[in-house]
């Protein structure tokens, strides 16, 4: 049988949030998109993730600049999108265990504070008026004003229904199978049920990245990072506020330590993160392990989720947890996103690499995929970004 023969301005490869956010923007734009994914839009990471929208997470630098620029983004974004995608203004607290981390999450306050963000540590007594769910043992905290949630899920779907309603063709559970490539710049890719013809391709596909750039000649090194999460049933007085521990940015920022620490809570990447949902349920978290492409939740890590969470939240020991369940980060080794044009490939820009920011970091991503596709220029300096600095080490 024929393969459907297609002409578009972009093709966008993977429809997670970060390839749908890309495509409705393209498309909101006035661009003819196809938006190809061999799976659904919530078939990776997107659908296997918490939506905690935040800044005090980011790695300071870039990281931390583009979730400004992006948390900014989120409410007219969403109000766009008319669905209801669950997002909501939720404070958070960055909750400090031991003595010896205080002065260093100090520095990092006020490294997030001089972003904009209305952060501050809060007195040692004050932490449980603040959030009475909280062990009083805690040795400090910080108090993040204005953070926001999502429903990762929904919104992931939302981006790529609204980029359909402007337009967008979709080719889902349609696999690119081999793309032509002459002059330097790809004429088109062939997927199993079309040859899609595009100006410009936009690489958006998460953990498969590294296959996807390597059907063109293209490095892009991203290496899944596995991320354990526990659900529990709604609990009558959830905490107040997103919990995050100060150990969850330890060993997000340090996947070394996991090769060598003793500590096996190190050696799972364990950091303690709490966030409500609209139902009132509780997703906890998580781990971070190298594991390949395996997503499943293992009884050690399910294990530590929920006895550092009851260590933290005490309440949570009544919880009643109803599963377990496992997304891979898109982890690149030197901790950036790939966001960017190809030196190697003219008309190929690459859109991955979010690691566990990519639900925070969509719109500013699809907004700077956007202008660069149009021949404008990007609204952050990105240069740090460039596909190109693995093709340059190389
Ligand atoms: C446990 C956990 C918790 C997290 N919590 C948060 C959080 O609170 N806040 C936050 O901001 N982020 C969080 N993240 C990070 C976030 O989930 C990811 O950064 C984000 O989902 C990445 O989106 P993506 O679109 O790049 O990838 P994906 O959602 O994985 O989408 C990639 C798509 O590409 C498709 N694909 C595969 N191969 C090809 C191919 N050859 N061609 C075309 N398409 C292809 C796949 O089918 C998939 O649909 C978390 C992640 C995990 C695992």
């Amino acid at each position: 049988m024929d393969k459907q023969r297609i002409a578009v301005d972009v093709a966008v490869l993977g429809a997670g949030i970060i390839g749908s956010c890309c495509a409705y923007n393209l498309a909101r734009s006035g661009l003819k998109v196809a938006l190809i994914d061999p799976a659904r839009p919530t078939a990776g990471s997107s659908g296997a993730c918490d939506g905690f929208l935040s800044v005090s997470t980011k790695a300071p630098g870039i990281t931390m600049d583009l979730a400004v620029a992006s948390r900014a983004l989120y409410p007219d974004l969403v109000a766009a999108l008319g669905g209801e995608v669950e997002f909501e203004r939720q404070d958070s607290m960055l909750v400090v265990e031991d003595e010896a981390d205080l002065s260093k999450i100090a520095a990092h306050v006020d490294t997030v504070r001089a972003t904009g963000s209305d952060i501050a540590m809060i007195e040692r007594r004050a932490i449980c008026t603040h959030e009475p769910t909280l062990n009083p043992d805690m040795a400090g905290a910080a108090l993040t004003r204005g953070d926001f949630k999502v429903s990762p899920y929904r919104m992931t779907f939302a981006l790529a229904r609204a980029a359909l309603a402007q337009g967008a063709i979709a080719l889902w559970n349609d696999k690119p199978v081999a793309f032509d490539i002459a002059g330097g710049s790809v004429r088109s890719v062939e997927t199993d049920r079309a040859i899609v013809t595009a100006e410009q391709f936009v690489f958006a596909a998460g953990v498969w990245s590294e296959a996807l750039g390597a059907m063109v000649g293209l490095t892009i090194p991203v290496v899944p990072r596995r991320g354990e999460l526990v659900v529990t049933d709604r609990l009558a007085a959830p905490p107040r506020h997103v919990l995050v521990s100060a150990k969850y940015l330890t060993a997000k920022a340090d996947p070394d330590a996991a090769k060598t620490s003793p500590d096996p809570l190190v050696r799972l990447g364990h950091g303690f993160v709490l966030e409500t949902t609209a139902t009132g349920q509780c997703v906890i978290g998580s781990t971070r392990t190298f594991s390949g492409f395996d997503r499943s939740s293992s009884a050690e890590g399910v294990g530590a989720i929920v006895s550092e969470a009851v260590r933290r939240v005490p309440s949570l020991a009544r919880a009643q947890v109803l599963r377990s369940f496992a997304g891979l980060r898109p982890f690149v080794p030197d901790k950036k996103p790939i966001i960017g044009r190809s030196g190697r490939l003219s008309n190929v820009l690459v859109a991955t690499g979010h690691e566990g920011d990519g639900i925070t970091l969509a719109p500013i991503t699809g907004a700077l995929i956007a202008a660069l596709v149009r021949g404008q220029s990007a609204s952050l300096d990105i240069t740090a970004l460039t596909p190109d600095r693995f093709a340059t080490a190389a």
